[in-house]
Formats: C-alpha cells, sequence, structure tokens
C-alpha cells in the first residue's frame, strides 16, 4: 500500500497502514537480520497509546517511557504477558530481549535507535538537556557492561529530528553547545545530531556506524513530522521503535 504523504520520505523503505489515525513505517536502510525500526505517527492529539497496542499486538511486547530529559536508562524486564504496556520513568533503554519492542517519543527531540551483534538493542530520547548530560554514551557504556558487544560492531541510526536549520535556543542554552551558530534567519541555533555524532566517535563508534536522517522535523516539505514547534497546540508524536525478531 502507497500514500502520497510518504512517498517523498528518503530513508523508509515501505509503508503500512496499521490502524485508522496511525502510520507506520519500516527503516531498511541499515540492514541487519532481524532487526525491524522506524516510526509510527499521531496524526491527532491522544493516540500514541493506539501506536504501542499495534506495536504489541503486531510483535509480543512494548517497552514504553515517561520522558524527563534525564540521563536515566532502564533494562526493561520484557516478560510481562498481560495486555498492559511496560511503562517506565527515563529517557533511553536498552534490552537483548527477542520480540520486546523498546520506544522513545518525540516531537523535534532527536530520537536516537542502535543494535548491536548478538541481540542488544536500545532507544534514546536525546534533547538538548538530555544530550548536555551524555545519555547516548551512557546509554552505551551501559550495554557495553551488560551484553557482550564491541564498540565498532554498534550500528546508530538518528531519526528525524529538528536540524540547526531550526533549532533556535536561546543564548544561555547556545553556549552550552560547541557547535552553535546563527541561521540565515539570524537566530542561534544548535545541532544536536551532530553533537551527539562526536559524543559517540568520542567514545569509540567508528563514523561510518552512524546513520544520520537529513530531515527536518519542523521544515522539511515532504513530510509533515509531529513537531512540538511546529504543531502549537496538537499534541502529536512520532513514536519510534526499535525490535528484534
Ligand atoms: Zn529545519
Amino acid at each position: 500500500m502507497t500514500d502520497k504523504r510518504f512517498s517523498a520520505l528518503t530513508n523508509v523503505a515501505s509503508f503500512e497502514q496499521a490502524g485508522r489515525h496511525l502510520c507506520y513505517l519500516k527503516n531498511k536502510s541499515i540492514s541487519a537480520k532481524g532487526i525491524v525500526s522506524g516510526f509510527g505517527v499521531q496524526l491527532l492529539s491522544g493516540e500514541r497509546l493506539a501506536i504501542y497496542h499495534e506495536l504489541k499486538n503486531r510483535f509480543g511486547n512494548v517497552a514504553a517511557l515517561r520522558q524527563k530529559h534525564s540521563d536515566r536508562i532502564l533494562i526493561p524486564s520484557g516478560d510481562n504477558s498481560s495486555s498492559q504496556l511496560e511503562i517506565y520513568s527515563g529517557d533511553a533503554m536498552i534490552s537483548d530481549k527477542r520480540g520486546l519492542v523498546l520506544t522513545v517519543h518525540t516531537a523535534d527531540c532527536l530520537p536516537i535507535l542502535f543494535f548491536g551483534e548478538d541481540r542488544m538493542i536500545g532507544a534514546i530520547h536525546a534533547g538538548w538537556r538530555g544530550t548536555l548530560r551524555e545519555i547516548a554514551p551512557k546509554a552505551v557504556t551501559l550495554a557495553m557492561r551488560n551484553y557482550a558487544i564491541s564498540l565498532d560492531k554498534l550500528k546508530f541510526i538518528f531519526m528525524p529530528s529538528i536540524q540547526k536549520c531550526c533549532y533556535e535556543v536561546s543564548s544561555e542554552v547556545a553556549v552550552l553547545f560547541r557547535n552553535h551558530q546563527r541561521n540565515n534567519k539570524g537566530q542561534l541555533t544548535i545541532d544536536i545530531a551532530q553533537e551527539n555524532k562526536i559524543q559517540l566517535t568520542e567514545l569509540g563508534i567508528p563514523e561510518q556506524n552512524i546513520q544520520i536522517s537529513k530531515e527536518c522535523t519542523y521544515c522539511y516539505p515532504g513530510f509533515d513530522y509531529p513537531s512540538f514547534r511546529k504543531d502549537g497546540r496538537i499534541r502529536r508524536r512520532m513514536v519510534n521503535f526499535i525490535v528484534r525478531c
């Protein structure tokens, strides 16, 4: 099934309608056996739960977050067989459980999905606060402590987020980032994807293992991404997910 709204998405190989209001996209641009990642999109406020339940129906189990812009990283138990979702307070998750979908929801912040050899997967919510707290390298470090993974085998997908063209911040926030700049409207902006990439490469991740979406959730013309700054009172989110089947 195809839909014109999605035809311009460059990093998505296929699209399926899954339910009345949500869309369900698979990212196949980094290929790995058994890994499915992508995002569901709410078209209206208040439908995020429907996406989680759709993912649960499809894959088995879903872990979701009450996100706090923290550096708290969870390891979900993944043995919930009821119809309830597993919901944790924090901003990243790692797991080696097959069939457990890890999710982070965003509307401009940077979603980072990653996976290693063997069974390890992870999902990170990185806004500017989480980025300053170095949540991405901390999640990788925790994964290394818990699973037999090597840094040079980890693969990262930076999903669409607000980019340096549009991520305007105050001068107090801008100076906290080494890559702040003025865009062509004269606004002070930061590049959180670049900052997270630097943090991960400083940890030892090879640059070529990090795939970064160039699509800005605020201004990309090919798709109406949920954007906190663009949407105003409509509270839509992208539910970014990764699962090993
Ligand atoms: Zn932009």
